[in-house]
């Protein structure tokens, strides 16, 4: 209705955090996660976990005591950008107006901050035959199919909501999908999920002495990855995407 409205600007104040601030997380272009000085409020939004929903930060009341310890506090969690504000002076408002104008719309996918599912790779022996189930039985349309061929496979893209099924065909014996199958058999291969804050992620799996399988590089479509053994998971291999909305 806001939105119908014909404004310009809309702005959306919640309560706290729970699932309707989400839901109006899903909506917003831009979030702005606002905290007070001396509150205890950077531990709460810990817990909360909104440190990863925002887009920028807040300081209201920064002329309490405080505001510098609590912007400082908030520098060492995240690169996002923090500004104080006296509202009842209007000191730094102008500020923060210019920056959530500015800010880049964020994707529906990227509620931004939460890691997403972003496709589950399944290996199979042939992806026509597989397609007789994923698409024709369990109706997931292909969005589409291409050959990796430094990664010697032929993969096909199926969207189911916000993640996809990518399933996986190698090119020729002895590489790695075609090694997996004769191993273990057709199935589950990886999960990968996209993060917030990739680089802060692999900076704490290699701090806690994670093994990744590669150095972050581009994947076929663009994307930044990085696989970690499953000795290191659980048992699972997994594909860590980079948020490419994030800085
Ligand atoms: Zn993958």
């Amino acid at each position: 209705m806001l939105d119908a409205s014909g404004r310009d600007v809309v702005l959306v104040e919640t309560v706290g955090v729970g699932q309707s601030e989400l839901d109006i997380a899903r909506a917003a272009r831009v979030i702005a996660v606002v905290l007070m000085p001396g509150a205890g409020d950077e531990v709460q939004a810990l817990k909360a976990g909104i440190l990863e929903i925002a887009d920028l930060f807040v300081i209201n009341k920064a002329d309490h005591p405080g505001a510098s310890e609590l912007e400082r506090d908030l520098h060492s969690y995240t690169e996002r950008p923090v500004f104080q504000t006296v509202a009842t002076d209007g000191i730094g408002i102008a500020a923060l107006a210019e920056a959530l104008l500015s800010a880049p719309a964020r994707p529906a996918h990227a509620l931004s901050g939460h890691a997403t599912i972003d496709h589950l790779g399944i290996a199979v022996n042939s992806i026509d035959a597989a397609l007789a189930f994923w698409e024709k039985q369990v109706g997931l349309p292909v969005a589409h199919r291409q050959t990796v061929a430094h990664e010697h496979v032929h993969v096909a893209m199926l969207p189911a909501g916000e993640s996809r099924v990518e399933l996986l065909e190698a090119t020729e014996p002895e590489t790695t999908i075609a090694k997996f199958i004769s191993k273990r058999g057709e199935g589950l291969h990886h999960v990968a999920l996209r993060v917030p804050d990739f680089d802060a992620a692999i900076a704490r799996l290699r701090a806690s002495g994670a093994r990744l399988l590669n150095e972050p590089q581009q994947g076929a479509g663009g994307h930044t990855y990085v696989f970690i053994h499953p000795a290191s998971t659980g048992g699972v291999l997994l594909e860590l995407i980079k948020d490419e909305h994030q800085p």
